[in-house]
């Protein structure tokens, strides 16, 4: 079994790195509020460190699932930074959703200490972790891909190389650009339905087995009616996730005039105090509320 490392036991990574250590791997956390780390380790077992450099020492894989650019670098690249400390050889898999220009930077410094680098956000939200079911969309070498394929099936049930270093990152770009657009149709469906007085249980129950389904809908169509909102994948992730895609956007000149509109949008439901509501929460906006 491995000696592996989870650095960040958030909404994500907390199920994740419980995975890992149920499927037997020696686990070692890392957490900056250290009160996280002490709750993991009572419920799964395995050890926790201060920082993440203490953590990663004789590790043969290392996780991360923080928050944004700054976020991962520090973890990273900071001060007691992860990438400097481990052992050459060893493998540093980065899964949260940030630039492709940070999954560039972690792989150049992966790549002068001898490091194996992979950049795998991951897609299928709060469930999707505690249920091991995510989707992760992987950049890097093949061989380092392979080597860190058995622990990523942990808590993944579809893990997909897309190619270099940094294109995991530009796969789940795409994956937000289309929840983007998608999840305002859905909000502007359920919020004229409900204007209409039209049963929603049975307009869900006709319309998600026809050609306007979707995860969403299934997942979301429900509680989005009920205003149920304290859960999921947070509307302040999801403006840093747009902001990432509308800069890459602009980089490559691919127009993405809706995602634009929606950004927009979740800037004024964080602005309303939503900003930890699911993304679901975009109904909110046509309500006023
Ligand atoms: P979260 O619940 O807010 O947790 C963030 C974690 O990162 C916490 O453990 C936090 O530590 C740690 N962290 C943040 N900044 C840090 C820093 N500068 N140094 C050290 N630790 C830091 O977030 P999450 O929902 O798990 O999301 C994590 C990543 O996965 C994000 O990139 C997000 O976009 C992505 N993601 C999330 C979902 C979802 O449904 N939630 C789905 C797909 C992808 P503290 O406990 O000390 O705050």
């Amino acid at each position: 079994m491995a000696k592996v490392v989870f650095l960040g036991l958030g909404v994500m990574g907390y199920p994740m790195a419980g995975h890992i250590a149920t499927a037997g791997h020696n686990v070692v956390v890392y957490n900056r509020t250290t009160a996280k780390a002490e709750r993991w380790v009572a419920e799964h077992g395995g050890s926790y460190a201060v920082t993440p450099a203490d953590a990663v020492a004789n590790a043969d894989f290392v996780f991360s699932c923080v928050g944004d650019d700054p976020d991962v670098l520090a973890v990273a690249l900071g001060d007691d930074g992860a990438i400097a400390t481990m052992k050459p050889g060893a493998i540093y898999v980065d899964n949260s959703t940030v630039s492709a220009d940070v999954a560039s930077r972690l792989y150049a410094a992966g790549k002068a200490c001898s490091i194996g680098v992979l950049d795998a956000p991951v897609s299928g939200g709060q469930a999707g972790a505690e249920n091991g079911a995510l989707t992760v969309m992987v950049g890097g070498d093949q061989a380092v891909f392979d080597a860190a394929l058995p622990i990523m099936e942990c808590y993944g049930t579809r893990v997909v190389r897309m190619g270099d270093y940094g294109k995991g990152q530009l796969a789940k770009m795409c994956n937000q650009i289309c929840i983007a657009g998608l999840v305002q149709g859905l909000s502007e469906a359920l919020n004229f339905a409900i204007a209409a007085d039209l049963d929603t249980d049975a307009l869900l129950e006709a319309i998600s087995g026809g050609a306007a389904q979707s995860w969403q809908m299934v997942n979301r169509g429900h509680t989005m009616v009920k205003n149920e909102f304290d859960f999921g994948f947070a509307v302040d992730w999801m403006r840093k996730d747009l902001r990432i895609c509308l800069e890459e956007a602009a980089r490559h000149d691919a127009q993405l005039p809706v995602t634009k509109i929606v950004a927009g949008y979740y800037d004024e439901l964080s602005h309303m105090g939503h900003g930890r509501n699911d993304t679901s929460s975009l109904i909110r906006r046509l309500r006023g509320s």
